[in-house]
């Protein structure tokens, strides 16, 4: 099994460009079924991983999800999160700020949703439209948002080494053609209609100030501490397999140990579940 952490993480220090990146990589599978015994192995590891984190309190996880229209954002969170309990698991979209958001600083509306020790986070969008939308758009000056890259790396060491959160950050390639085939078939799909709007054709004009933007994110960003992931997102099946083994290879790296019991459980056993009545009786004297 080639180990997907290693094969698709930018290399802090390193800079990349997309043209060397297959967004139609798949690995040895042909296909959804082929893949799916494997995909749904690692969901049901990163089940047991979740129960184990939030059993033991003391680490957390944010999984980073960023990608241009119909990368498949919504499909991460619902094909390889399937296995989490919401109990321990948080989904926040980030859309356009409220004006209140906008009044502050651009980190004010993110901070509240970063993970708490024993739980996981899943931002769908994040922190980084500041430096996508924002700066492709002119939303923001230059001299603004060229600062925010150093932002962002303190803020995520911050939550890094303050809370003991892993960070994974995946970028979901796909490209433009497949895009726009996804398009289509939102156009022909009556369950997929609602997700269609205007911007997403209008966007596709800024497909190469978008490219440019990205590819500064990952050579910017991407750090020991929060590492970016390159996802071949073509296929769906793999980008799903992908992430799911990435994360599963995280999380048992996090070390992480159930607690020990608070309470004597030998103790426990002798006199609750192996005492015969007549000793249970005599303790109930005594007491
Ligand atoms: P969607 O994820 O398709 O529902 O769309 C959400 C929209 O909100 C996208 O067009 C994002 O670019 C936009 N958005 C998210 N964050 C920001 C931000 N900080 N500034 C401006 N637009 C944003
Ligand atoms: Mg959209």
């Amino acid at each position: 099994m080639p180990n997907y952490l290693k094969k698709f993480i930018v290399e802090p220090g390193t800079k990349i460009r997309f043209k060397h990146f297959d967004p139609d990589y798949h690995g040895k599978h042909e296909s959804r079924e082929q893949a799916l015994p494997e995909i749904q192995k690692y969901v049901e590891k990163m089940a047991q991983l979740q129960y184990l984190t939030y059993a033991e309190r003391k680490h957390s996880l944010l999984v980073v999800l960023q990608g241009l229209d119909a990368a498949g954002k919504d499909g991460v969170v619902r094909h390889v999160f399937t296995g989490m309990n919401p109990a321990g698991c948080v989904v926040s979209d980030f859309k356009q700020p409220t004006p209140e958001e906008l009044a502050h600083d651009f980190l004010w509306r993110v901070h509240p949703h970063v993970p708490a020790k024993g739980s996981v986070a899943i931002f769908n969008r994040s922190h980084y439209e500041d430096v996508l939308v924002v700066r492709v758009h002119e939303l923001a000056p230059e001299k603004v948002w060229s600062k925010r890259y150093d932002e962002i790396n303190e803020f995520e060491k911050l939550i890094a080494t303050q809370n003991q959160t892993s960070i994974l950050k995946f970028f979901l390639h796909i490209s433009k053609q497949e895009q726009l085939a996804r398009f289509a078939k939102r156009l022909d799909d009556p369950a997929r209609q609602w997700k269609i709007s205007d911007s997403d054709y209008k966007e596709r004009d800024y497909w190469s100030n978008y490219t440019e933007a990205f590819e500064d994110v990952l050579n910017k960003t991407s750090t020991e501490r929060a590492p970016w992931f390159i996802i071949p997102s073509n296929h769906k099946w793999f980008r799903d397999l992908a992430i799911s083994q990435i994360i599963v290879r995280q999380m048992e790296d996090m070390n992480m140990q159930f607690p020990k019991p608070t309470v004597n459980l030998a103790e426990i056993r002798r006199e609750y579940h192996q005492a015969t009545d007549q000793e249970k009786s005599d303790r109930r004297k005594k007491r």
